[in-house]
């Protein structure tokens, strides 16, 4: 999991940039990095938050009008500051690109690019061989004269990528003298919205991004969602050129909904939000339909994702809503953190219990996700250990069993608690009194109820199994299982 942004402006942009950054570090925590371009590329990129990398100093040397960022999603090992994007390479023109998803066919598709031996891999990164692929195909002996001509050109190249490359992957891209280029995958997996300003001359400055969580504070007006197998081509004159080249079901992830996108993000026009507050209103029409007799003096969420769906699902049941759970917000999310015992030391280490909230009451613990469950039961023994006469726990998302290779680092199937266990199992695991999942027509229908969106059903792969570009079998399963292994001891290629 990741987060990008592309800039067209009419001034320097390597500061919005950085504050873009800031404003999707909750998309990856792990390392970021930033390349502009006047008449040669500008790049400064490094491992940790966003603040530990830049300065005004390094900022100050990335010039340019036309850039694009990148932060990376935590990782388990073999992960080197070589590895930390965007990329670049100087054949031709001198392109970078920056990439949010995991390329599902990635062995095929680096023997590709290595085979002619024209190119090499610097990395076991699946966005480098993006990179090269997106690189091979603009490299012409005769080389387009006139931004439509290079549009053409690029519309032929994605279309390439689009037969070859299987997966997920939004993009930004920036190509000296030619400007700023994004595109989409055909099912629109990962997000990339768009934005505009004007810049005071009658012209306008673009951005894209996967949130337009820094839109406002950037003074730019969210112009809706780059749509799935659409290109788009900012020229250096500001000459905006788009197209959808490839028209499939639109199958954006429902993960991003439930857990990863900041609330007050809009993805594919539908706000992140509302949605959660939708998930809250359902779930409790469930609780009280299947739990009537177990109606909880308080409902308390699992902080921080899920304080949204809780709300609405105490104000649905017409039961307390508090924050009995105080979040010390300078440890990172569990859901990335490396090892499992790392995991167990760090839920008391983040989370403090506040007793005049828990004790002699029946609690309710809502939470967005439940993915090993460890978090889950530590929390579960913390308001016991803290006097709670009953625990209840319902959780937004319905159980999720099996893991993702669209971009999301979830465990493999073996780490889910829902990868073999059912939920009377998972209620016993837990030692709560009553579990309730959200089941997934729910889910779905909080997701797509209202907003002027295209979705047509949104990936869910990691809850149903239907893995919506088509691209995943039992052996395929196991390649890529092996793979993320190996990432963690730091052999293999990596999503973005
Ligand atoms: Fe999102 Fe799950 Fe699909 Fe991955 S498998 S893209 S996490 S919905």
């Amino acid at each position: 999991m990741c987060g990008i942004a592309g800039i067209y402006s009419h001034g320097p942009v390597a500061a919005e940039l950085y504050d873009s950054i800031i404003h999707l570090q909750h998309r990856g925590q792990d390392a970021a990095g930033i390349v502009t371009y006047d008449n040669r590329m500008h790049k400064e990129k490094g491992v940790g938050l966003a603040k530990e990398i830049f300065n005004d100093d390094n900022i100050g040397l990335l010039t340019g009008n036309i850039g694009i960022s990148h932060n990376r999603y935590p990782t388990q090992g073999g992960f080197g500051h070589g590895e930390v994007q965007p990329f670049w390479t100087s054949v031709p023109y001198g392109i970078a690109l920056a990439h949010n998803g995991n390329l599902t066919n990635y062995n095929d598709l680096a023997a590709e690019v290595t085979k002619t031996e024209t190119r090499y891999l610097n990395t076991t990164s699946d966005s480098e061989v993006l990179l090269h692929l997106f690189a091979d195909d603009l490299h012409q002996e005769v080389p387009p004269q006139t931004n439509e001509e290079f549009f053409d050109l690029l519309c032929e190249a994605v279309i390439k990528i689009f037969q070859k490359v299987t997966g997920a992957y939004s993009v930004t891209s920036v190509i000296i003298g030619k400007g700023l280029v994004v595109f989409r995958d055909p099912q629109g997996i990962r997000p990339l919205v768009r934005g505009e300003r004007s810049n005071g001359n009658g012209g306008k400055d673009y951005i894209f991004a996967s949130e337009n969580t820094m839109f406002y504070a950037l003074g730019y007006k969210p112009k809706g969602t780059v749509l799935p197998g659409e290109l788009i081509y900012i020229s250096e004159d500001g000459s905006v050129f788009s197209r959808r080249l490839v028209k499939k079901e639109f199958n954006p992830c429902i993960f991003e909904y439930v857990y990863f996108a900041r609330p007050d993000a809009t993805l594919n026009d539908v706000s992140v939000y509302r949605s959660r507050l939708r998930m809250g209103q359902n779930l409790a029409q469930a609780w009280k339909h299947k739990n009537p007799n177990k109606i909880p003096d308080i409902v308390i969420p699992a902080p921080s994702t899920a304080n949204t769906s809780a709300l609405s699902f105490a104000h649905e049941l017409g039961v307390r809503y508090s924050e009995g759970l105080y979040k010390n917000t300078f440890i990172g999310r569990t859901f990335i953190m490396p090892e499992q015992t790392e995991r167990k030391k760090s839920v008391r280490y983040k989370l403090v219990p506040q007793e005049t909230e828990i004790r002699d009451k029946k609690v309710l613990i809502m939470d967005d996700s439940i993915v090993r469950g460890n978090t889950s039961r530590e929390i579960v023994r913390m308001l016991k250990d803290f006097g709670a006469k009953e625990v209840y726990f319902a959780c937004a998302c319905p159980p999720v069993q099996n893991p993702c290779f669209y971009g999301v680092d979830m465990p493999t199937k073996a780490e889910l608690i829902a990868g073999d266990m059912d939920e009377t199992e998972i209620e016993k695991y837990l030692e709560v009194d009553v579990l309730l999942y959200q089941n997934i027509k729910d889910l779905v229908e909080a997701v797509t109820r209202k907003g002027n969106h295209y979705i047509d059903r949104p990936c869910m792969a990691c809850l149903d199994g239907k893995y919506v570009a088509d691209d995943i079998n039992h052996a395929k399963t196991i390649e890529m299982e092996i793979m993320r292994n190996d990432n963690r001891s730091g052999n293999q290629p990596q999503g973005a």
